[in-house]
């Protein structure tokens, strides 16, 4: 793929590519919109072309690419935030009846009943953001205007196959409660206090050397009513996707000397002694930031004799 290093070579490749196919390229409309009283500024890229969405016949053609100046109204409650600007640009390739049709889903979308189990959409798509993985998105301690209250931890390893090779460029999501071992989650029955600061949620993608980071706080071990007195070790879950989301594999960190480790039948079922240990972390000094975090190192094996234990597919 082509490399990419300023907007303006983003906008060129982007154009490029849909001229090539026959996309007559037009200009940028004005962020006021002309002579139309339904909006104030031009807030999305198909906001100029309505009237020929509607029938209205365009000058140019019926196939057409730009990159239109837009105002952010809809969310404009994000705008402040690392990857939130008040201005930007949307790229826009259109069709006016045209190859509409072709690409069109062969299948009506399948909608999801989340009336009666509102996780039921989590076991359907990636739960946790909409848009491209940022430089920050592996920061749980940075996605609120706040601190998190906890002790700040950085997390980092290598996602491997079973020949212990890397395996690059693969999404990995982690989910976790605070430091109090609550979940900012609507089905979290624990009485601990929420944190305004902390929503318990991370991304990332694995480097080049399957290599992965993430800073976070220690999570709280936390009550479940499994059986009387039941709490479960401090532990941060991760999912990790091969190269389709249907390939997703599901798993536990846990922290090292973990004294809830012998009460715990979910850590407990893993009875392989090895493997149970592959599932906890090692302190890592070289890992601790100074003055700001602790540090832990935690490799993940997807397959073979040394594999994770997961809690799917197998
Ligand atoms: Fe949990």
């Amino acid at each position: 793929m082509k490399h990419i290093d300023s907007p303006g070579q983003l906008r060129t490749s982007y154009l490029d590519f849909f001229a090539a196919r026959g996309h007559a390229v037009i200009p940028s409309a004005s962020l006021v919109p002309d002579r139309d009283p339904s909006v104030l500024f031009t807030t999305a890229g198909m906001h100029p072309l309505v009237p020929y969405f509607l029938g209205a016949e365009h000058p140019a053609g019926t196939r057409l690419v730009d990159y239109q100046k837009c105002v952010r109204t809809n969310d404009i409650e994000e705008v402040g935030d690392p990857t939130h600007l008040t201005f930007f640009e949307m790229l826009g390739n259109w069709s006016l009846g045209d190859y509409f049709m072709l690409r069109h889903p062969k299948q009506p979308l399948v909608a999801i009943d989340t009336s009666k189990d509102p996780e039921l959409v989590e076991l359907h798509s990636p739960a946790f953001g909409e848009r491209d993985i940022t430089g920050i998105d592996n920061d749980l301690t940075r996605q609120h205007h706040g601190e998190p209250i906890g002790e700040r931890i950085t997390v980092s390893g290598r996602l491997l196959d079973r020949a212990g090779r890397p395996v690059r460029g693969q999404l990995i999501e982690i989910w976790q409660a605070n430091s109090a071992g609550r979940y900012a989650h609507q089905r979290e029955q624990h009485d601990a206090p929420l944190d305004p600061n902390f929503t318990g949620v991370g991304r990332t993608i694995t480097d080049a050397d399957g290599g992965y980071h993430f800073t976070t706080v220690q999570p709280g071990p936390y009550p479940w009513r499994n059986h009387l007195n039941a709490w479960r070790p401090a532990h941060i879950h991760f999912s990790m996707f091969g190269s389709a989301f249907t390939q997703r594999l599901v798993t536990q960190m846990y922290f090292p000397s973990d004294p809830l480790f012998p009460y715990d039948p979910i850590i407990q079922s893993v009875t392989d002694d090895a493997a149970r240990q592959r599932l906890v972390a090692t302190y890592d000094h070289s890992l601790s930031v100074p003055e700001f975090s602790m540090g832990y190192h935690w490799d993940i094996v997807l397959d073979g004799p040394d594999a994770t234990w997961l809690e799917e597919g197998r």
